[in-house]
């Protein structure tokens, strides 16, 4: 293997993320929603925590 081969290998590694929502009573609508989903780290929707004041929502790496 090459060097270019293997930088292109590095370079497309991607991670994965799982937004895992807090849910009570007090968790909002758009985190429920997000609940379970699964984010690679380049989608342009990847959500940027927090999403709203007092978010206690996470993410965390599945892959
Ligand atoms: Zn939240």
């Amino acid at each position: 293997m090459d060097m270019k081969m293997l930088m292109d290998l590095i370079w497309n590694q991607h991670t994965y993320w799982k937004f895992i929502a807090e849910n009570d009573k007090k968790s909002c609508p758009v985190c429920r929603e997000f609940d379970g989903t699964v984010f690679r780290d380049d989608d342009p929707d990847f959500p940027e925590l927090p999403l709203h004041p007092n978010c206690r929502c996470v993410l965390v790496q599945v892959k």
